[in-house]
């Protein structure tokens, strides 16, 4: 039986370290302040800045909603992220996504200044992240990231897969775990829709990325024995045992697998928590890079 991940656990010792950071640079007289940014009334978007608010006052970070109606123009939207920018008590602008379809989601991101870019998706944070310059990473890659330290699960010289190319998981990630950084220095392959005989290269696997967005794609044939398995899938389905509730699951066949792997991240409970604990991570040092201190010692 594999050893469960537990974001849980691991994300309330990265929020316990945000909140010291946090404490500190309030001594100082600089307070945190991350303001999100939601178009129209999409259910998971209204969820997800919820659970992000909670994340922030438990962390010792101030946080804001705009709530803009779905017919917001885009010229009123980039004025509201231009007076944000302006704004010297923001540390970090994040625009949640989706955006209605009449918005270019790229546009908008690339007008958040760089140096308030928490989300790490705008243009330049995804180049220095290529060339491994210093950045804000994308929260759910940044996540993985603390949890594979958390549980002390080596990286460097081991056979990654990943499945799924988006541009906030995948393809991030694939960069980060490659890197020269302590974090990277793995071989990584990189898995989507167009790869032939999935299987074969997520067998080939040590630690296995499933970011495909396809409920229970994984199944235990694809996985070597021993090997780590990290969920970020997250799918709804109805809950067999709950009628008329729903419930959580993710990219991989959790049961089957977890005969099998290693390790592996549980949905819920895995990943989703490291996303929103790396958030308040990227925000804090946001408010400690635009207040000219340095990283703290760990
Ligand atoms: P996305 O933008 O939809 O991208 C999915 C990627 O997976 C694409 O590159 C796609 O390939 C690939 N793919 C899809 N089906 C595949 C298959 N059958 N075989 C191989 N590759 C396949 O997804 P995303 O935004 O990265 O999200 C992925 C999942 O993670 C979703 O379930 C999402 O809800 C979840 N998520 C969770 C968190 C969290 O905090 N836990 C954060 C972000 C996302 P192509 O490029 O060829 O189309």
């Amino acid at each position: 039986m594999a050893r469960i991940l537990d974001g849980k656990q691991a994300a309330a010792a990265l929020r316990e370290r945000v909140r010291a950071e946090a404490n500190a640079l309030r001594a100082d007289g600089v307070t945190p302040h991350l303001v999100m940014i939601r178009v129209g009334e999409d259910p998971a978007s209204a969820v997800y800045v919820r659970a992000k608010e909670k994340a922030s006052a438990s962390t010792g970070i101030e946080s804001r909603t705009s709530v803009l109606p779905a017919e917001t123009s885009q010229e009123a939207l980039a004025e509201r992220i231009a007076d944000l920018n302006r704004d010297p008590r923001v540390s970090g602008i994040l625009l949640q996504l989706p955006v209605p379809a009449h918005i270019s989601e790229e546009e908008m991101i690339a007008a958040i200044d760089p140096a308030k870019d928490v989300d790490g998706f705008h243009p330049i944070s995804m180049g220095r992240l290529l060339l491994e310059l210093p950045t804000f990473i994308s929260a759910t890659p940044l996540g993985i990231l603390h949890l594979l330290a958390h549980y002390e699960i080596p990286v460097a010289g081991r056979r990654v897969v990943i499945v799924g190319r988006s541009r906030i998981v995948g393809r991030p990630l694939a960069n980060l775990l490659s890197s020269r950084a302590a974090h990277g220095n793995a071989t990584v392959t990189l898995c989507h829709t167009r790869t032939r005989d999935l299987g074969a290269r997520t067998r080939e696997a040590e630690l296995l990325i499933a970011a495909a967005g396809r409920k229970r794609l994984i199944t235990a044939e694809m996985v070597a024995p021993g090997a780590v398995v990290v969920d970020v899938g997250i799918h709804r389905e109805p809950d067999p045992n709950r009628p008329g509730k729903q419930r959580l699951c993710g990219d991989v066949d959790f049961p089957a697998v977890s005969e099998i792997a290693g390790a592996i991240t549980p949905v819920p409970g895995g990943v989703g928590p490291m996303t929103v604990a790396a958030l308040m991570a990227n925000t804090v040092a946001a408010a400690r890079r635009q207040s000219g201190r340095s990283a703290p010692q760990r």
